[in-house]
């Protein structure tokens, strides 16, 4: 994959190095300036006194970012940059009600994360959070697609991340679980949660469609590489790791095989009404 193209997202939120917990620091400490200068207190000494408390000195010195590391930081935000574009250009051109595209923040976090959705912990995997509209990634998961999975390589890397702002998408555009429940009532919560997931698959399909076209970002390969790792973290793959044996009842994201297919179907179409295609076949025929 080429990436270097484009440029940095401005909005990638580092919380590598806090301890959880302290990722709400900024804001707290805005709070207590403001409150100082309401109460006319010398706002300085208590920002010190603040951060004083907030951070045992050596606690978490700050430590050299190896060139590696540095690396997958750029190619985030290269990443995250390319996704705010193209979604940016298909909000203003193809979403009439609704032409611009909000931007997603994304969180670089190491083990726990405090988010709007809870305390989450890396073995879950990289994940959108609807109430802050944030999503959220360790960058080991990146080590863990490649040794654990075998699917690693840049393309698929970035699949994560569009598979992720292809949730935020759906929140943007109200689409949801409950709002899906109305129109396909005899689906399961499972069932509709499968479609969800199959339609960010697709939605990252879409995403590769236009950066391609725009920063010629494919190379040879490439989008194998994404479908390898859509197979790889597909449910009845995991499931089978996990446990030894597959429960379709279970599943919530959908088959290697669906998640292979969809996120093709976006990219070779790059249409978002494939994306809608997802809520109007049978469960049984996706
Ligand atoms: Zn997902």
């Amino acid at each position: 994959m080429r990436w270097e193209e484009g440029g940095e997202s401005e909005n990638v939120e580092d919380q590598r190095r806090l301890p959880v917990g302290m990722a709400l620091g900024g804001a707290g400490t805005v709070i207590a300036v403001v409150i100082a200068l309401l109460l006319g207190k010398n706002p300085l000494a208590l920002l010190q006194q603040a951060q004083n408390q907030a951070a045992p000195p050596g606690v978490h010195a700050p430590r050299q970012e190896s060139p590696e590391e540095a690396r997958k930081v750029s190619f985030v935000k290269h990443v995250l940059f390319q996704t705010e574009q193209v979604w940016s250009d298909l909000f203003q051109t193809q979403v009439p009600r609704q032409p611009t595209y909000r931007k997603p923040k994304l969180v670089l976090f190491t083990g726990k994360v405090n988010s709007a959705c809870g305390l989450a912990e890396s073995a879950v995997g990289p994940f959108y959070c609807p109430a802050d509209q944030k999503v959220y990634i360790d960058l080991g998961f990146y080590d863990e697609l490649k040794n654990r999975f075998h699917a690693g390589g840049d393309f698929a890397n970035a699949y994560v991340i569009a598979h992720e702002v292809g949730h935020h998408v759906q929140n943007l555009l109200g689409i949801s679980i409950e709002s899906k429940h109305r129109k396909l009532p005899r689906d399961t919560e499972n069932q509709l949660s499968v479609r969800l997931e199959l339609q960010a698959d697709c939605l990252a399909g879409v995403w590769a469609h236009y950066a391609d076209q725009k920063w010629h970002i494919l190379e040879a390969g490439d989008a194998e590489k994404a479908i390898t790792a859509a197979q790889a973290i597909g449910d009845d793959k995991l499931q089978k790791q996990g446990q030894g044996y597959v429960v379709p009842e279970k599943f919530t994201h959908g088959t290697s095989k669906q998640r292979a297919y969809w996120f093709n179907e976006g990219l070779i179409s790059g249409n978002l009404k494939e994306a809608d295609r997802l809520f109007s076949l049978p469960y049984d025929k996706l």
